[in-house]
């Protein structure tokens, strides 16, 4: 799992970014300006940034060209609010991988951090739950040594589950997640999914049910 280093001065928002990272299994490092920043890189090997662009003493760009030497080899995710938008193509050209606009939600900030982590195969692949192997490079899924037979979309179900273990999540986002905005189906389809992943796998108890509310996978 990775070792992320969340730059922002928000310290509610650092909080919340670094719990919901916990909870996935990475683990952030919080800095509240540029210079801890550069403090927590000099004692510790990470893995991503989470960069805000407005710092108090430094801007998010400024912070980006000092790491450009160094530390280049370390991917940067810009987090930007609403009205810093326009200098999202100066992030990306100045280095960064990606952004995403404050407000988020924190599966799409999950999304984002798992796409960048692969990119520079940074990412875990294999998972564990029970006796359940999960091997996302290959989509191959196994119960007791012995592979499982599953659909598409029962596959992609429960990679979003996976991905977002410990995080519940509404049966409309689960829909879309898995199955993109176009996929037409409702709440029954996400239950029928999710009963048939449960059997396959034995996972009753480990997908959870959030009454009048969705799933969540507890790892
Ligand atoms: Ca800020």
């Amino acid at each position: 799992m990775a070792d992320i280093l969340i730059v922002e001065d928000d310290k509610r928002i650092n909080e919340l970014i670094r719990r919901t990272l916990s909870m996935t299994g990475h683990q952030g490092f919080p800095a509240f300006s540029g210079r801890e920043a550069l403090f927590v890189l000099e004692g510790k090997r990470i893995d991503l940034i989470l960069l805000d662009i407005g710092l108090p003493d430094m801007d998010g760009f400024g912070l980006m060209k000092r790491l450009a030497g160094e530390y280049a080899d370390i991917p940067v995710i810009c987090v930007t609010a609403r009205d810093e938008v326009p200098d999202r193509v100066k992030g990306l050209k100045g280095g960064a991988e990606d952004y995403i606009v404050k407000p988020f939600a924190v599966e799409e900030l999950l999304a984002r951090i798992q796409v960048v982590l692969r990119r520079f195969h940074k990412e875990q692949n294999v998972f564990y739950i029970r006796d359940v192997e999960v091997d996302l490079s290959g989509a191959v899924v196994k119960r007791g040594g012995r592979t499982v037979e599953l659909t598409n979309r029962e596959y992609e179900l429960l990679k979003v589950l996976l991905l977002n273990r410990n995080i519940a999540l509404s049966r409309e986002r689960l829909l879309e997640l898995a199955w993109g905005m176009d996929f037409y189906g409702d709440d029954r389809t996400v239950d029928v999914h999710i009963r048939r992943l449960r059997q396959k796998l034995g996972l009753e108890k480990d997908i959870r049910t959030i009454f009048k509310y969705g799933y969540r996978l507890e790892v």
